[in-house]
């Protein structure tokens, strides 16, 4: 095989259906006996769509997924501060989806295993490590209680944000970085709210929820809706900071927002009739300053895990694995493409990580809660118009989907310029 790839998440996979376009073998090991589909929800952003599209998904997508049509931001008081258009509404030429990660990952798994047949993914095989040769790397993989030896011409780690390859690259680095806050996730089926596919964030740093809903209406006009509750935590050190999908307890967090019954949503009804409620500590990695070691590079989140503000941590990914795809056609499957894509990539993403260190685009929420604890009349008197538009355009430009540069833009491997859908 030529290209291996530790780790069969959103990255992986994206990779293993790139190489596949360009006809380059590949071989994806997954740590987990059987993948499932976890998670809850998150949000694919018109640069990551455009490529999903390329790969020839835009049906399979638009069957689990929900085009988002604003995002919307109130005070804790529930009050509108700011709303904008998203997707085609916005003028991109792609939309922006909002999604289940776990179904998101088995459409794009049941692509792999239609394309390049059930033997591409092994699951039960955890990458080890790597040791690199002249013109290759040999991968350690266990497997059943053995660990069998893998030649490719290079590894790929997108084993996530705990990456055992990134490990052995930064041996001192340590767990994540936690940010003192821990998010509650859950899905709840109700009817959804303001537009119908709308993206609302409420609140502000300390104290905030996100919602939006991730499947269209059912025949009794409920859709599965998404909901976050985030809550900094920075004096209660004994909390858990490290493992995502914990099973979340009601009594830990639906106090903060018993009083945020608005006229355009019932939270504490959302949050009490949830399926199932998950924690996942707010955390992520300092930026590297190189992710390539000769033949082996990190991907998606074990290269720049970042915190879930800004809808960004799955596009990023897909973004990876799609600028890799161009240097593997450009530059061959070697060390060299590795480090161009690297080149490119990694201050894009480094400077993503600690715009979300900074709230993201949420930080209008924070402004409005500093400038008048979330009550005003007019939002005018408190933010002009000006200040929050630009506030938003900033972030697009750096995660790098501004709608008129990714518009005008070619599609990254340069394939196709009539994608949009
Ligand atoms: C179970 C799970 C649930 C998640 N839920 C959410 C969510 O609800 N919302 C959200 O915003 N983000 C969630 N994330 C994170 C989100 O998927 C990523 O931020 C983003 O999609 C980038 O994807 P990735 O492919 O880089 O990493 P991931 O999606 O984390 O995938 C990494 C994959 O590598 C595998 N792996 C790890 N170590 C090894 C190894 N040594 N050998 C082989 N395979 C290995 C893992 O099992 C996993 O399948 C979740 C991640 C996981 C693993």
């Amino acid at each position: 095989m030529t290209v291996i790839v530790s780790g069969a998440g959103i990255g992986g996979l994206t990779v293993a259906l790139t190489c596949h376009q360009l006809g380059i073998p590949v071989k994806v090991f997954e740590a987990v006996p059987k993948i499932s589909p976890l998670g809850v929800g998150i949000n694919l952003q018109p640069h990551a769509v455009r490529e999903l599209f390329e790969l020839g998904l835009a049906d399979q997508l638009d069957a689990i997924a929900v085009r988002t049509r604003e995002v919307a931001y109130f005070s804790k008081h529930g009050l509108p501060i700011w709303t904008e258009d998203r997707g085609k509404w916005a003028g991109y030429h792609w939309p922006q989806y909002s999604v289940h990660r776990g179904e998101l990952q088995m459409m794009l798994l049941n692509a792999v295993t239609a394309r390049l047949g059930p033997d591409c993914v092994e699951t039960g095989s955890i990458v080890m490590g790597f040791e690199s040769t002249d013109n290759g790397v040999v991968v350690s993989v266990a497997q059943a209680g053995s660990t069998r030896q893998f030649k490719g011409r290079v590894l790929i780690a997108a084993d996530g944000i705990h990456s055992n390859i990134r490990a052995g690259f930064h041996p001192n680095e340590g767990p994540p970085v936690w940010g003192g806050a821990v998010l509650w996730r859950g899905t709840t089926r109700a009817k959804a709210f303001l537009s119908g596919t709308s993206m609302a964030m409420a609140g502000h740093r300390d104290l905030k929820f996100v919602t939006y809903p991730i499947s269209q209406p059912d025949e009794n006009g409920l859709s599965l809706i998404n909901w976050i509750a985030d809550i900094k935590l920075d004096k209660i050190t004994h909390w858990n900071h490290n493992i995502y999908n914990r099973k979340g307890e009601l009594a830990d967090f639906l106090p903060k927002f018993e009083s945020w019954n608005f006229d355009w949503l019932d939270i504490p009804d959302l949050i009490r009739n949830a399926d199932a409620i998950y924690e996942f500590p707010m955390i992520d990695r300092d930026p590297l300053a190189r992710w390539t070691v000769d033949n082996v590079t990190l991907l998606g989140d074990a290269a720049h895990a970042m915190y879930p503000i800004g809808s960004n941590g799955a596009s990023q990914a897909i973004i990876d694995a799609r600028v890799l795809g161009k240097y593997f056609k450009s530059l061959g499957i070697n060390g060299a493409a590795l480090q161009a894509y690297d080149d490119e990539r990694r201050p894009i993403c480094n400077a993503v990580v600690l715009a979300n260190r900074g709230d993201g685009p949420d930080h209008i929420l924070q402004v409005v809660e500093e400038r008048c604890q979330g009550r005003f009349d007019k939002i005018e008197d408190i933010l002009s118009p000006k200040e929050m538009a630009k506030m938003a355009a900033d972030y697009k430009k750096i995660a790098g989907f501004d709608v008129k540069t990714l518009n005008n833009a070619p599609d990254i491997l340069g394939a196709n310029d009539d994608s949009n859908t």
